[in-house]
């Protein structure tokens, strides 16, 4: 056998037990939170836009995946066999697909997920629950059309990003009412 055969063996052996100790999460369970692995920065930006609560860093490395998994309860989002096949990872998805749609469904599929936590409740950049700051106080931090268009803005008090609706809000409602979630 060559070495790049053996090496897709080793691959499919591995999915195969990565398959076998999929979980299945309890259906009335609290929402699930998620830490997502450094190659899955689109999924987890998405996965905060619908509002869930998804640890995420390009510095984690594997042992400090693991343990945050394990230590706060958060699933493991991964596409990376080597890391899944550890004995000490057990809650965790394993995306199949490097498609961002797919992924996502995959997620929703998985955690049974029918409704969305709160589309645009969390920054996207720290994860942070967003809070409602009247509009004067964001006068001079916006564009001025966006200040005389909008009437509602949030703040992150991580950052201090402030977000609006907009038209942002559309398209990303109708992306995921294509995968069949309801806001
Ligand atoms: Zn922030």
């Amino acid at each position: 056998m060559s070495r790049s055969e053996s090496r897709k063996r080793a691959a499919r052996q591995r999915q195969r037990q990565i398959r076998a100790k999929a979980f299945s999460p309890a259906p009335d369970g609290p929402g699930p939170q998620f830490v997502a692995d450094v190659m899955l920065g689109r999924l987890a930006k998405w996965l905060r836009i619908a509002g869930f609560d998804v640890l995420y860093s390009n510095q984690y490395g594997d042992d400090e995946l693991v343990a945050l998994s394990r230590q706060t309860g958060r699933i493991l989002l991964s596409r990376d066999t080597r890391l899944l096949v550890r004995k000490s990872v057990d809650r965790f998805i394993f995306l199949e697909s490097e498609r961002i749609q797919n992924q996502l469904e995959q997620v929703f599929q998985v955690t049974r997920i029918s409704r969305l936590p709160g589309i645009l409740t969390r920054c996207l950049s720290c994860n942070d629950r967003l809070l409602n700051i009247p509009a004067e106080q964001v006068r001079n931090k916006v564009p001025a059309f966006v200040y005389e268009t909008q009437t509602q803005f949030k703040s992150c008090p991580a950052c201090g990003k402030i977000y609006w609706a907009g038209t942002h809000r559309q398209a990303v409602l109708r992306a995921l009412e294509r995968l069949g979630v309801r806001s």
